[in-house]
């Protein structure tokens, strides 16, 4: 008997494996891995795919595959990768293969009068009608001044029909004469839609730096399934370095996958690679329409396209002979998918180039202290690039002691030294940027006095502020504590939320600076498709001023006019209540400062801070990241956070409080009793945002050693308690949000 897994297209969670079922004789030679088929499911009918051919765990009872329903969408290896992704990030099996899936998959099963089809939604290639000329040396009729033009047209090459029309005008007839004489063919063939086409910019290839080369060489010479680190300062030209990597894996025959932040797949970065491999290069970002994201994928599958450039989803383009795989910004946290399946483009790219022989390069100004560790244990080899490319130097830092401002009395946002550095930038009618942190809802309390934040003592996480209940508390382990009437530490009264609104910020620059062009960049202003992209490009046109933004300034602003850089509130991100916190400041004071002085003019940038002896602030005016590096990683061993341990977050919510209590405490017991002894589970707590969404939360917070099988553990004790109505569980491993 053949039997057949397959893996139902369904969402419920009670079907999340595949089952087993009985090949018919007349479907032996159509079930295959990858093909979709039509099952029997109690008394209806299902959707799922063939994912392998092992032996069935019971072998009575089994029904019959009902129907093929089309050409297999992967392959075992596509499969194998999906199962990996499903037990490490605890998601379900369908899930994770929708990654993979080739786009238009999303279906609908449709009765018809002889059977079942597979209704896709309307996604479908589009085509294009090319005329070209066969035969030049035909005479035509004095008259026929339609048909001159149409070959006069096609003398220096074979034309779209469309095209033709755009400089003729109507050419149906007469292109139906001249093929039916034989003087023209018309052939049609599919036409890719791509979102980016006529886009390339110019970028000369470089003869490379010395450091350049060696990082070159590193990764030509890196044994296949490994990792290669290259760390290398804003500006140091490590998009150049990928590109000659990536040419010379192309010249060997493979592909290549380029990931970078959504927010940093500008046109400007696309054209750079746009003008170095054309026709070579597909495009995949979230804000392609499914044709286009169609005719990308089908480009990669069918080896036109040899490169890929995208943000995180990218990673599952059907490259088949894949050579190398870049992630530019290792760093970015974005690369964490924060919906299912909750997966880490950086930890599933290692895993897939481990599986295919890729090699894997990690591009940063300021790596991750997971790559970091990594490359000081030997997993990876570590490249450093520690100059800019055009030779010009890394701007000057200044720190401003906020405390210090408050006690001579100015109690305004800018500081002196802002205010004078901006005054000499607009007089110079040069441009400044301003920077103001703003992360989520977590807000902190400090004292503008002497600065003092509360924090919590065993999680070493700032306490937050909770509003309607006016208390302190630490959302890892539950500490609760009254908001003090006066500092603890030096008794002023002055303890204060703490955060500035973009627009307050604006507000201050016209009042201080009237004739100066304003621009700002937050979530309101760069609403709408192509917003963030509109301002970045106001900003390169506009002769001088000011633009005044949130992280998403921190990326993509690669103009060689910046004089200035004002980070106004340095403190909110050392503050926010993460493990990940410091060195989370030091990459956005990093990659901020990066921004200033890419030119000749020398760069400023004026950090204010009510923590001038922070160790991101400090290590980014000494310059010493060694030191900075040593101390973070000594503090995560203590407290055995990643990359010493391994983090899973379990969140519950439900429209009543005592619910989500109740069903997150019968959680933590079955998480509490299956695992091994050696994790850490802490909690039921209330996390940092306690409701959302009209329902109450609930987390529990799991600690286990690095590599540990948090993913699948945990989703087979949240299984074996079940389901609530109403009440939504969701386990996140390795998370980078737990507020
Ligand atoms: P990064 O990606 O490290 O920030 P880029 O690759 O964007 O750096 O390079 C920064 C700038 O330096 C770009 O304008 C690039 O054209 C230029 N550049 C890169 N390599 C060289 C080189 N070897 N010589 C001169 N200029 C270079
Ligand atoms: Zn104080
Ligand atoms: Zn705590």
């Amino acid at each position: 008997m053949r039997t057949a897994r397959v893996l139902l297209d369904a969402s419920t969670r009670s079907l999340a494996r595949p089952l087993d079922y009985r090949v018919p004789d007349d479907l032996v030679g159509d079930v295959a891995v990858g093909a979709p088929v039509l099952v029997p499911l109690r008394e209806r009918r299902a959707v799922g795919y063939v994912v392998s051919f092992d032996p069935p765990e019971v072998t009575e009872g089994l029904k019959d595959i009902v129907a093929v329903l089309g050409e297999p969408r992967f392959d075992s290896e596509r499969w194998s990768l999906a199962s990996w992704i499903a037990d490490e990030y605890a998601c379900r099996p369908i899930e994770a293969l929708r990654l993979l899936l080739p786009p238009g998959s999303a279906h609908r099963l449709v009765k018809t009068a002889d059977g079942w089809r597979l209704e896709a939604p309307a996604v479908s290639p589009a085509m294009e009608r090319i005329v070209e000329l066969t035969d030049p040396t035909y005479r035509l009729q004095p008259t026929a001044v339609r048909q001159r033009a149409i070959l006069d047209a096609l003398r220096s090459g074979p034309l779209r029909i469309s095209e033709l029309r755009a400089s003729i005008g109507e050419v149906g007839n007469a292109l139906r004469v001249l093929e039916s004489r034989g003087v023209v063919s018309i052939v049609e063939r599919r036409r890719w839609r791509s979102a980016t086409t006529g886009l390339a910019r110019e970028d000369p290839s470089h003869a490379l730096t010395e450091c350049q080369s060696g990082a070159v060489e590193a990764i030509l010479a890196a044994e296949p399934g490994t990792t290669v680190v290259i760390d290398g300062v804003t500006g140091s030209g490590k998009t150049e370095v990928y590109m000659r990597a990536i040419d010379a894996f192309l010249r060997a025959g493979r592909q290549a996958i380029v990931l970078v932040p959504e927010i940093s797949l500008t046109p400007q970065t696309v054209g750079r690679f746009r003008a170095r491999f054309g026709a070579n290069l597909a495009v995949l970002h979230s804000r392609l329409s499914d044709g286009e994201r169609l005719d990308q994928w089908q480009l990669v599958a069918s080896g036109e396209a040899r490169i890929v450039i995208g943000a995180r989803s990218a990673l599952f383009a059907p490259a088949t002979d894949l050579g190398i795989i870049v992630i530019d910004e290792e760093h970015e946290p974005s690369y964490k998918q924060s919906s299912e399946p909750r997966y880490h483009a950086r930890d599933v790219a290692r895993e897939i180039a481990r599986r295919t022989g890729a090699v894997l390069v990690l591009g940063s100004a300021t790596p991750s202290l997971e790559t970091l560790h990594a490359a000081r244990s030997r997993q990876a080899t570590l490249v450093s690039l520690p100059q800019r490319a055009t030779g010009a130097s890394l701007p000057d830092v200044a720190v401003v002691d906020m405390t210090d401002e408050f006690a001579s009395g100015n109690r305004s946002m800018f500081s002196r030294t802002l205010v004078a550095a901006m005054d000499r930038t607009f007089q110079r009618r040069g441009k400044a940027v301003l920077y103001i942190n703003r992360r989520g809802y977590a807000t902190f309390v400090l004292c503008r006095e002497c600065g003092f934040v509360p924090t919590c003592q065993s999680c070493s996480v700032s306490l937050t502020y909770h509003e309607t209940s006016t208390r302190l508390q630490c959302h890892h382990c539950g500490l609760v504590e009254q908001l003090p009437v006066a500092c603890p530490r030096c008794s002023s009264p002055y303890l204060r939320r703490f955060g500035t609104g973009t627009q307050r910020v604006e507000a201050e620059v016209l009042k201080r600076w009237p004739e100066v062009p304003v621009l700002r960049m937050d979530a309101d202003t760069t609403a709408g498709k192509g917003g963030h992209e509109r301002i970045l490009a106001a900003f390169e046109s506009m002769p001088f001023g000011a633009l005044i933004g949130t992280q998403m300034i921190a990326k993509g602003l690669d103009y060689p006019d910046i004089e200035l850089v004002g980070v106004v509130d340095a403190d909110t991100s050392m503050r926010f209540p993460d493990f990940r916190s410091t060195e989370r400041t030091y990459q956005l004071l990093m990659q901020v400062s990066g921004r200033a002085g890419r030119s000749a003019r020398p760069g400023l940038v004026v950090v204010q801070t009510y923590w001038p002896d922070h160790p991101a602030v400090q290590a980014m005016r000494t310059g010493d990241r060694d030191a900075f590096v040593a101390s973070e990683l000594s503090q995560r061993h203590e407290l055995r956070y990643p990359p010493f341990g391994r983090l899973a977050r379990i969140l519950v919510s439900a429209p009543a409080a005592e619910t989500a209590a109740a069903h997150a405490k019968a959680i933590a017991d079955a998480v509490r009793s299956s695992v091994p002894p050696s994790w850490e589970v802490l909690g039921p707590t209330t996390p940092a945002i306690s409701r959302l969404k009209k329902l109450f939360r609930q987390h529990i917070i799991i600690k286990g050693e690095p590599g540990a099988p948090l993913g699948s553990a945990l989703w087979r004790a949240v299984a074996a308690v079940g389901g609530r109505p109403g009440t939504k569980v969701s386990i996140d491993v390795d998370p980078y949000d737990m507020l």
